[in-house]
């Protein structure tokens, strides 16, 4: 899970990690009282989960309560890539000296967390690693042993910070390191990492992504999780128990095993398709859950077509067609629906199927016969 900016602060600041004085405000009159608690200058800053925010408008400086609400006017509700702002973020605002580049992450190849640290922050890394590599400092980090002092001074220089930025910043990076390994976070990014006017160094922006697999050992996991949207479409799926992800295409798919749904997602794109979404209805799915996946599916607007792909073991090919049959009942379906069915009752599954004519319904024998006629309907192919 991906953190809000005031989320990950929040939690480095219980790691002594220090941060802007802030507050969240979700309407402009509750983000001129945060600056008026703050006093004096602040930011406000778009609380999205997307980079680029300030180049898109979502952070602005104010110098008193009224222009706080006046730009957070302008930011709430504003779309940034996408994400529409629900909350901005004021904090104190101070002068910026020097804007450097911060991260810790798990290197899965090296088996060992990383460290990177480079002078030219504020900006795109990605970019800094193209134009100019030797400008970041990378260290890895046993993490059987754990932090050490060594490491924290070959990343400050390493990466050639200002002087005046030193000291601090290798005091910083330790406690980066266990709010890190502590979180259980797959990724720490400090950008910038600021040294200010007066001589310290802050975390000024926060980007904590906390590994999903560790919610157990994280009471505040679900606390955290309920500032997020989920969308709606996943919302559904996930109340009656269907396992969803949303993908970027327009071939709805439904199959049941993990295994099988992500070879459908392959064979449909050696067909030239895109699917819409990846679906398991797992082993063993009724007639119910069937109509439910169908109703997640098609409530897609992006969706052209579907792809029911079930092969039969303890799931019964019968009750699968029953469940397929339902859904059109239930549903006002506008696109056509392919279905392959195999395995346990595949037989009578496809006579129900046949027997029932459908104006959007139709089967297909193999597993590649079946995406090609899917792909070819979306692409607006005949049937
Ligand atoms: P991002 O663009 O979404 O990564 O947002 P950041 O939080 O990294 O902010 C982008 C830039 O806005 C920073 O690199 C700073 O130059 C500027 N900025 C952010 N907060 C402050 C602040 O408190 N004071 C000043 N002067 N500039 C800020
Ligand atoms: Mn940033």
């Amino acid at each position: 899970m991906d953190l809000f900016e005031y989320q990950g602060k929040e939690l480095l600041r219980k790691f002594e990690v220090p941060v802007p004085e802030g507050r969240v405000a979700e309407t402009p009159e509750d983000a001129a009282e945060a600056a008026k608690g703050l006093g004096g200058k602040v930011v406000v800053k778009a609380q999205v989960q997307v980079g680029g925010r300030g180049k898109a408008g979502g952070i602005k400086l104010a110098n008193s309560p009224e222009e706080a609400q006046q730009v957070a006017n302008d930011i709430l509700g504003m779309d940034i890539k996408g994400h529409v702002v629900k909350r901005v973020l004021v904090e104190r605002a101070g002068d910026i000296k020097a804007e450097y580049y911060f991260s810790f992450l798990l290197d899965r190849s090296a088996r060992k967390f990383l460290g990177m640290m480079s002078a030219k922050g504020g900006v795109d890394i990605e970019e800094v690693a193209e134009t100019d590599p030797d400008a970041i400092a990378r260290v890895h980090i046993d993490p059987l042993a754990g932090i050490s002092d060594f490491h924290a001074r070959r990343l400050v220089f390493g990466s050639r910070i200002d002087e005046a930025a030193r000291k601090e910043a290798i005091a910083m990076i330790p406690k980066l390191y266990r709010a890190f390994v502590e979180l259980d976070a797959s990724l720490v990014e400090i950008n910038p990492m600021v040294l200010t006017g007066e001589g310290r160094v802050m975390a000024l922006d926060a980007k904590v992504s906390l590994d999903d697999s560790a919610a157990f050992r994280h009471p505040n996991f679900d606390d955290l999780k309920a500032a997020h949207d989920i969308p709606e479409q996943e919302r559904f799926a996930k109340e009656r128990g269907l396992n969803f992800i949303k993908l970027e295409g327009d071939v709805g798919i439904i199959g049941n095993g993990a295994g099988l749904v992500m070879s459908t997602l392959d064979v449909v794109k050696a067909a030239g398709g895109d699917p819409a979404n990846f679906l398991d209805v797992g082993g063993g799915a009724g007639a119910e859950l069937l109509a439910s996946a169908i109703e997640v599916i098609t409530s897609n607007p992006e969706v052209k077509s579907v792809l029911v792909n079930i092969f039969g073991g303890i799931t019964r090919c019968d009750l699968v067609a029953e469940g397929i049959l339902s859904a059109l009942e239930k549903l006002d379906v506008k696109v056509p629906i392919v279905v392959r069915l195999d395995g346990t009752n595949a037989e009578q599954g496809r006579k129900m199927l046949a027997d029932a004519p459908h104006p959007m319904l139709m089967s297909a024998e193999t597993m590649l016969g079946a995406a090609e006629k899917a792909v070819e309907l979306a692409h607006g192919g005949g049937r």
